[in-house]
């Protein structure tokens, strides 16, 4: 029997991206959770040699969903291995052949802090990057069209439901985007994509991501999270923490602080 304990999920620290691979079976296979900027490539390949993982050995990304900093290497990643099959929800299919970040169901930055950090950054970024001023403003990654070995998910699924020899679920947690998921291990492991995170405190974030499409969905997917028994919480940005942590920052945000986002 698999056991998926701290061993076993290897982080892979990408220039702002936490992706994870998770050891799945016997033969050495992995299932890789995320991938990153599209401008990662070099740094994702270094990172799997510090951990002496191949390519040929991963048998599914999960995408947790469909921004530019969880799926810009996936052509890159599938050129090396193309039998590698992409997991996705259903609702990421279309916005990830888009190949830009949805803003197309509303949302914005989380509070008037954040907003002013992203302005700063930005015209940082114009002064220093001539180059990554724009791709900060398009937000874009390159396209990505379902082929007919990808699994998309339409409710919360177990993982070996799909093929994926480990003891957990996938559940649907949106809120930061509508196709965001999360993945959750019987032992109580959460990798959670950005429907939680743990940077920018001194933003005001609490725990949340810095853009929210939906506040109150947002927060209804840490209560799922909550009552499904989540004990570890690994977010894409920034440090695991306890499920405590989701549990005394709940609804400490609130919609009426959103800015919206050009
Ligand atoms: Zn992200």
């Amino acid at each position: 029997m698999e056991r998926t304990d701290v061993m076993n999920i290897i982080p892979l620290k990408l220039s702002v991206t936490n992706c994870f691979l998770v050891k799945a079976g016997d033969q050495d296979q992995c299932v890789l959770i995320d991938t990153g900027y599209e401008d990662d490539w070099d740094l994702f390949r270094r990172r799997l040699k510090e951990v002496n993982v191949e390519l040929f050995q991963v048998s599914h990304i999960i995408l947790t969903h469909h921004h530019d900093d969880h799926c810009g290497l996936l052509h890159n990643i599938l050129q090396e291995n193309d039998s590698i099959r992409v997991v996705m929800s259903y609702l990421c299919k279309d916005l990830i052949r888009k190949g830009k970040n949805d803003r197309t169901h509303g949302g914005g930055l989380l509070n008037r802090r954040v907003a002013l950090l992203m302005n700063l950054k930005r015209l940082y970024l114009s002064l220093i990057l001539k180059k990554a001023i724009d791709k900060e403003r398009n937000l874009t990654f390159p396209p990505y069209q379902l082929r007919n070995c990808d699994i998309l998910i339409t409710r919360d699924t177990g993982l070996r439901e799909i093929g994926i020899p480990l003891d957990g679920k996938i559940i649907e947690t949106p809120g930061h985007t509508v196709d965001s998921i999360s993945i959750l291990f019987d032992d109580g492991d959460c990798l959670i994509g950005d429907a939680a995170a743990n940077f920018l405190w001194f933003a005001g974030t609490k725990y949340c991501v810095v853009f929210i499409h939906d506040m109150r969905a947002y927060y209804k997917s840490w209560e799922k999270v909550i009552a499904a028994g989540a004990l570890r919480i690994f977010p894409a940005h920034g440090e695991p923490f306890g499920v405590d942590k989701l549990k005394t920052n709940l609804w400490k945000n609130k919609a009426e602080n959103i800015v919206s986002h050009r």
